[in-house]
């Protein structure tokens, strides 16, 4: 059986139980894990509390030494993890290579922007004063972390959290700890104990009582826009300070003034990545009547050519998705659809060949509107559904229809068509010409119903700092405006 990493040790859980991570592919169980509880997650909140004054006054150099030893062991843990990642999480062995690079660069990129600077000097408001903006941190972050990227969406919130001197407490997603556990062995036992914990379990179990907790200071959280209100809720009648990235329902517009085959290959990408399950896919898709026929033609095409199957394999592009409850809810949204008039151009079924595992063909739809549920709300599967466009102010105006704002994709060569875009279209991030990048050094988040707060970029070190402005006269001086009132030093207003 798998333990909990709390104090700098691994344990069981005080409630005695296990829960089973299941193979997604294979549906075989992988390992057994402690099913935390209310009194785990105490636990690990107060030994990050007496973990924090230490870490938060160990000097920006050492700090920073630390952070990149935790990059060091994720790469040197590349493979290991990535298989892992594959293995709990069903995400091609490929892309879970990759998320692995980014976790380490991550940490490596707040080890240094951490020891950049700790707030600004400010001009006083008289003579012989001093002014200062203090960076602090907040002290124990609660970092609670879905599925579809266990590992990088942990770390962009553990690498600020840590480098602006706070210490954590990770809630993995029930479907994918055993990556962050291995993590925890590999890479943050070289941190002083309590800096960083883990407590597994289910997210009522665990992860409430890490929002609830008195000394949880912070809570960072990633997931659905319905556990995002919740969690938001019960943080607030603690009055602490949250950062939620939730959900999306990104648009991806096509201009008739591209290349479509790099057009094509960058939507279908942007679809399908990691079937779909990725916060940034591309949901929905307006595409400029001109070119319409063929767009969709050749993305049907490129769709039909995907290679489904064992994701630790190297010849497969797609994985199958994460769980049963998450394939029947795609299947519902393309029946739903169905029934409401939209076309299934390929896909829409289970593969055929499949004995075990959460498979799903790859489902490109047409004849589809925005009366459809399949439009409006996050699907979180592989499914692109495409409507025509009659140009940039229609595809603008579909695209902000929506509750979300997280992402959202523009393919065009028309400097007319980019600046009209991008300065309407409700997006944290908007892509032009090449979809889903992240870069560490630029902020990451959304806006509307996607949530509030950013990470990466100086933005993602922000959120874990708090302000203090420290206001200081060095002459020990009595000031004329104090009691008592003296009428005729009072300012004239008239
Ligand atoms: P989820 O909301 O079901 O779970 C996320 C995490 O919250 C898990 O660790 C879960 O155990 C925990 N949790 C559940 N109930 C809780 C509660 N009451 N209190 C505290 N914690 C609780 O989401 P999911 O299914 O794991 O992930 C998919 C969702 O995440 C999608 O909506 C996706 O768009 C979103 N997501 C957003 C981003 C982003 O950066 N904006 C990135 C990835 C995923």
């Amino acid at each position: 059986m798998k333990k909990m990493w709390i104090g700098g040790e691994f344990v069981g859980s005080h409630s005695e139980k296990t829960f089973r991570v299941v193979n997604p592919a294979t549906e075989e169980i992988l390992a057994e894990v402690p099913r935390g509880d209310r009194n785990d997650a105490a636990d690990a909140v107060e030994a990050a509390a007496g973990a924090f004054e230490e870490w938060r006054f160990m000097p920006g150099v050492e700090r920073a030494d630390l952070l990149h030893h935790v990059a060091a062991a994720c790469r040197h843990h590349r493979t290991e993890l990535a298989r892992l990642m594959t293995q709990e999480g069903g995400k091609p062995l490929i892309e879970n290579l990759d998320e692995v690079e980014w976790v380490a660069a991550c940490f490596d990129f707040y080890a240094q922007v951490g020891r950049d600077q700790k707030g600004r000097v400010i001009p006083p408001v008289q003579r012989d004063q001093f002014n200062f903006v203090v960076k602090e941190p907040y002290g124990v972050v609660a970092c609670i972390v879905p599925w579809n990227y266990p590992l990088l969406l942990m770390a962009w919130k553990v690498a600020p959290a840590l480098a602006a001197g706070n210490c954590v407490v990770i809630k993995p997603s029930e479907y994918t700890p055993l990556s962050t556990l291995r993590m925890a062995e590999c890479a943050f036992s070289h941190l002083p104990s309590g800096v960083v914990n883990v407590v597994t379990g289910y997210g009522v179990e665990a992860g409430e009582p890490l929002t609830t907790h008195p000394k949880t200071d912070l809570i960072a959280f990633t997931g659905s826009l319905a556990t995002g209100k919740k969690v938001a809720g019960l943080a607030a009648l603690g009055m602490k300070k949250i950062n939620l990235e939730l959900g999306g329902n990104d648009p991806f517009i096509v201009c008739d003034d591209v290349d479509l085959d790099v057009a094509v290959r960058g939507a279908v990408w942007a679809a399908f990545l990691n079937m779909g399950q990725v916060c940034t896919s591309a949901e929905r898709f307006y595409v400029f009547e001109s070119v319409a026929d063929t767009f969709i033609q050749k993305f049907v095409e490129r769709t039909r050519a995907l290679r489904i199957g064992d994701p630790l394999g190297p010849d497969v592009d797609l994985g199958p998705m994460i769980a049963e409850f998450q394939r029947k809810k795609v299947e519902d949204k393309i029946e739903e659809g169905r029934r409401a008039g939209a076309k299934v151009l390929c896909g829409g079924q289970r593969p055929p060949g499949f004995a075990k595992g959460f498979y799903y063909e790859p489902t490109v739809l047409t004849s589809v509107d925005h009366t459809m549920p399949l439009m409006k709300e996050e699907t979180f599967g592989p499914v692109a559904p495409i409507m025509v466009v009659k140009g940039i102010e229609e595809a603008c105006r579909l695209a902000n229809d929506s509750i979300y704002g997280l992402g959202a994709n523009l393919y065009t060569t028309s400097l007319e068509h980019v600046f009209y875009a991008m300065e309407r279209v409700k997006a944290g991030t908007f892509w032009i010409n090449d979809p889903l990048t992240d870069n560490d050094a630029g902020p990451f988040g959304g806006m509307r119903a996607s949530g509030f707060g950013r990470e990466l970029g100086s933005e993602g070190l922000e959120a874990f700092r708090d302000t203090k402005h420290v206001h200081l006269d060095y002459k020990l001086s009595s000031k004329p405006y104090w009691f008592p009132y003296d009428w005729s030093k009072a300012r004239k207003t008239e």
